[in-house]
């Protein structure tokens, strides 16, 4: 039931100027970049790389629920936070992908989703019931990002094998990946295990401790 990986459009896009961010994880150079045909504005958000170290790269999509108001329904938040503090600690930059909400369904259409999750579907079952894809992400404006930054050989932070395939496909030399796993809770582990099974994600998922949620959403 493997689905082919899709391919990604060429984006092109404009970077405004380098800022400095001081945050909670340490000082970042931060900087918007502006797509020129559909007008949606990502960030990234850089610390310089040691000599001799491949760049730590973490593309995260667009999480409102999870990213600002730290929604356990899903684990990007703390994705996002431990991101942030790897790429502080080793060198490199965290692509922030706006329009991507909900794996690129959109915010009301991810709340539709969550409300189908909660009279049982799952993450994938939910957008299948709702006529659309799975996800619909996209790579080009990460890819471009990266190239005008100057990082086209990268250690990808990530535990979705499909990403490092369609940022090589864009001419992201993808050195290695490394494992971005958050511990699971209980709100999330359903949500995770159908990351995992069905979309390929490789977490390891404790689901020992946790056994008792199989299957339903707490
Ligand atoms: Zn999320």
């Amino acid at each position: 039931m493997s689905t082919p990986i899709p391919t990604d459009p060429v984006v092109e896009l404009t970077g405004g100027p380098v800022v400095q961010l001081p945050t909670a994880h340490g000082i970042f150079q931060t900087q918007a970049w502006h797509e020129t045909l559909s007008g949606i504005e990502h960030l990234s958000v850089s610390v310089p790389v040691p000599a001799g170290s491949l760049p730590l790269v973490r593309v995260h999509s667009e999480c409102l629920t999870g990213d600002v108001f730290g929604s356990y329904r899903c684990d990007c938040g703390e994705q996002l936070d431990y991101a942030l503090a790897q790429v502080q600690q080793h060198g490199g930059v965290v692509v922030y992908l706006r329009g991507q909400e909900g794996r690129g369904i959109g915010l009301s259409n991810k709340l539709r989703a969550y409300a189908l999750q909660e009279a049982g579907a799952d993450t994938v079952e939910a957008n299948e019931q709702l006529g659309l894809p799975v996800d619909a992400r996209s790579y080009g404006a990460a890819a471009a990002i990266l190239q005008a930054l100057g990082l086209e050989k990268i250690s990808l932070l990530s535990n979705n094998p499909v990403k490092a395939e369609r940022l090589r496909a864009l001419g992201i030399d993808v050195a290695e990946t490394r494992h971005a796993e958050v511990p699971s809770r209980a709100e999330n582990l359903r949500y995770l295990q159908t990351k995992r099974d069905k979309m390929n994600h490789q977490l390891t998922l404790d689901v020992s401790s946790q056994s008792s949620n199989k299957g339903k959403l707490a």
